[in-house]
């Protein structure tokens, strides 16, 4: 009889962004810029839809001193250092993928950091499950972790909005060993690895914060603010021996090669049919059509910024949705079809798909409506006298 499996593993990122590398792995590359990924993970498996994590809340890095019931401004320094846009939230990654966030059954956190329970408020339908000793350390921490610890992630799990279930050790999800929770206490008390049973990839474990970047992992350097730095590294060798026992892949979370990791993964697909040359030259592509559909879309967010500003629609800042104006359906057509459509068909090598239908000719066609919608607004504004 063959090992139960899930059907397939998401990794999603929240946000990317830029820290001395020391801060990560205590003693390597002082004064060193490193740029990370804020994952979040995605599994589907036949008895239900889970979510590991929820990355980092877009809410926080804009406005931190007004963030949850208490504000966070002890973090907002460390916000100007983190990159993220609409298009990376949960909510937003999920709709990518065809799902509605109540479509999530289980939503399994590694521990309460803000950068790993940043959107837990998007999981309302989900059963949470958290470690016993996370859910009571996250509510009064030691100084060193407080500043990561914030009630505006996680407060809402004491009320009844939230089904939450406090584990203790292993926890096999299914029954079937598919996907099975792994307390790796050091970064905090309750952290915890996930690891995961896929048909084609075999067991991969998603580490989370047991060590913050691959040289953290293979030298066991745990970074200085971790709870216990003890238990940390033991934390790490259960795993490497884990990973031995299943012949696992082992994912680090925040590690800024995992990206180029997943590219070789993907380039390896592509040379089973094309020469090496020819795969490079459509990677070279795909990066290059990325920057230009990013431009693309941060060229309408400036526009729409700008009509926000000047009152010609009405967003957030004055109690309306972003989304139902004519400009603003507009802006979210720019990035959620046009800029995605052109990247899809980069990536398949769809050339004339990628210029009409839904691509480039729209990116530029669509800048052009919206500075248009916007002259006449501001004509229509003139003319009532204001
Ligand atoms: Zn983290």
């Amino acid at each position: 009889m063959s090992a139960a499996t899930a059907d397939r593993l998401h990794s999603l990122n929240t946000a990317t962004w830029t820290f001395d590398r020391s801060l990560m792995v205590q003693t390597q590359g002082m004064g060193e810029l490193y740029a990370g990924r804020c994952p979040f993970y995605l599994i589907e498996h036949p008895d239900g839809l889970v979510a590991y994590d929820t990355g980092i809340s877009r809410e926080l890095v804009e406005d931190p001193e007004s963030y949850g019931p208490f504000g966070a401004p002890e973090i907002a320094d460390f916000m100007p250092a983190v990159d993220l846009d609409a298009g990376q939230s949960p909510a937003a990654h999920l709709d990518d993928l065809g799902y509605a966030p109540g479509d999530v059954d289980y939503l399994l956190l590694s521990h309460l950091h803000t950068d790993h329970a940043g959107n837990v408020d998007t999981f309302a339908d989900a059963e949470v499950l958290v470690h016993e000793e996370e859910l009571r350390y996250a509510f009064f921490p030691d100084p060193v972790q407080r500043v990561f610890y914030l009630g505006g992630d996680f407060a809402a799990l004491r009320t009844a909005a939230h089904e939450v279930t406090p584990t203790t050790g292993r926890y096999d999800l299914f029954g079937d060993g598919s996907v099975e929770l792994i307390p790796t206490p050091g970064h905090t008390p309750g952290h915890q690895s996930l690891k995961v049973e896929l048909p084609d990839a075999g067991t991969v474990i998603l580490g989370a914060d047991v060590a913050l970047l691959r040289a953290g992992y293979e030298n066991e350097l745990a970074p200085s603010f971790n709870w216990s730095l003890e238990e940390n590294v033991r934390s790490i060798r259960r795993v490497k021996q884990l990973a031995r026992e299943t012949d696992a892949d082992v994912v680090i979370h925040h590690d800024e090669a995992e990206q180029a990791r997943r590219n070789e993964t993907m380039k390896g697909v592509c040379l089973t049919c094309h020469g090496t040359a020819w795969v490079d030259a459509q990677f070279d592509r795909l990066d290059r059509t990325i920057v230009t559909t990013n431009d693309a879309t941060l060229a309408a967010t400036r526009i729409l910024s700008r009509a926000w500003e000047q009152g010609l629609a009405r967003g957030l800042d004055r109690g309306d949705s972003p989304f139902n104006e004519a400009i603003e359906k507009k802006w979210s057509e720019q990035w959620l079809f046009y800029a995605n459509s052109t990247r899809y068909a980069a990536a398949m090598m769809g050339g004339d798909y990628g210029v009409f239908a839904n691509g480039r000719w729209y990116l530029n066609k669509n800048i052009q409506e919206m500075i248009d919608w916007m002259r006449t607004a501001e004509q229509v504004w003139e003319g009532t006298g204001e």
